[in-house]
């Protein structure tokens, strides 16, 4: 479990909790938030207590109870904060609109390609711009506008010039550039793609605490999460992309033969076949098109060698995020077979799981840092 250090740091991390319980479960009374937390009721009192005055709840009706006094209903302030999560990737950007409640308010994709010039940021904020006002959104209770995308440094590196990887090549962007452009939006570029994606996973699944992430999306890589923590979530987090899974396929741009990252990422699977999009070839598939059914064998072939190498590294549950879960959901019980059946060394299973909404995985993980960060600073 993750070890507050001090009183305060106990007093941010129990109000998360208790925020995120009422988040996923909805009206609880205070009796039912300690069972559901396993913090004592004293604690949950002291916590309701800050967490009334800041606001971020109110008291419900009172119901019945069999003894005593009758219960109350804490009721989260849902919209005592709105987010907007974007994720920048080669071939897309991606819009969610979040409150203190799930599930996301919002969402909005565009498909364009990356271009590294002012013009495509400035068009950004033009959807932005169009993304809050069209879904009503009250400026004054908007918390901030998180960005991830495919950065390969450390967040507190974050200001500068920073290199984005594409599928092939690598392009740097000017962030202090982006971060004056958008600067009326607390705006922060600050989220690596996958940690973000990571994020979105500890953001639905407050009971995991420790797993690996995989985004299998335009580009692969993942994180290992431990404690609710994100572990190597540097300059490596992208390193599972680059295990090779295939000797003597694909030629990969980091110089390797076989990398997950060239034999697995979405859009090479329907573009080497000639798809201009996912959902062309996942049609073709299932009218029984011999060459995308050949292809699909492979691809799952080297996506559950990579999954496989995972869990034998780790023995922790996996979790896939990234716009290939929604395809490869279908595969479950296939896949699952695959990476754990008959391995009497490993006497507990773990489980495999696909992040809800994995398309947005990433700018749902970047709204929920800006909530998180409202959360903490509220109680401060
Ligand atoms: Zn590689």
């Amino acid at each position: 479990m993750y070890q507050p250090k001090s009183l305060h740091e106990i007093r941010i991390y129990h109000s998360k909790i208790i925020m995120s319980t009422l988040r996923q479960t909805g009206l609880m009374t205070k009796n039912d938030l300690a069972l559901k937390t396993g913090l004592s009721l004293s604690s949950v009192t002291n916590i309701l207590k800050i967490l009334t005055d800041r606001n971020l709840v109110t008291l419900g009706d009172k119901i019945d109870s069999y003894a005593g006094r009758p219960a109350t209903y804490i009721v989260p302030v849902l919209d005592a904060v709105f987010a907007v999560g974007i994720e920048v990737s080669q071939y897309s950007v991606k819009f969610v609109l979040m409150n203190l409640g799930e599930p996301v308010l919002a969402r909005e994709k565009y498909d364009v390609i990356f271009e590294n010039t002012e013009a495509y940021w400035d068009r950004i904020r033009e959807w932005l711009e169009a993304f809050i006002d069209g879904n009503g959104v009250d400026r004054s209770k908007l918390g901030g506008v998180n960005l991830a995308t495919r950065l390969t440094v450390r967040n507190e590196d974050r200001i500068g010039t920073i290199p984005v990887l594409l599928d092939r090549s690598t392009e740097f962007i000017d962030t202090e550039m982006i971060c004056e452009k958008f600067g009326d939006y607390n705006f922060d570029v600050s989220l690596n793609t996958k940690i973000a994606g990571a994020i979105y996973g500890l953001w639905q699944s407050r009971d995991l605490s420790d797993y690996v992430y995989l985004s299998v999306d335009s580009t692969i890589g993942g994180c290992v999460v431990r404690n609710y923590e994100t572990v190597n979530i540097f300059d490596l987090s992208d390193n599972f992309g680059h295990m090779i899974v295939r000797p003597g396929g694909y030629r990969c741009a980091c110089g390797r033969i076989g990398c997950l990252e060239t034999q697995c990422t979405e859009s090479g699977l329907y573009r080497r076949l000639g798809y201009s999009s996912i959902s062309e070839f996942f049609s073709a598939l299932e009218r029984g098109d011999e060459r995308c059914s050949a292809r699909w064998k492979e691809y799952l072939d080297d996506l559950c060698t990579a999954l496989n190498n995972l869990y034998m590294a780790y023995d922790l549950d996996l979790v896939i995020g990234g716009s290939m879960t929604q395809y490869l959901e279908k595969y479950r019980d296939e896949i699952d077979q695959r990476i754990f059946r008959d391995y009497n060394l490993f006497p507990v299973k773990k489980k495999l799981i696909f992040c809800h909404e994995g398309e947005y995985a990433a700018a749902i993980g970047s709204a929920a840092v800006v909530i998180e960060k409202f959360i903490a600073q509220k109680i401060n």
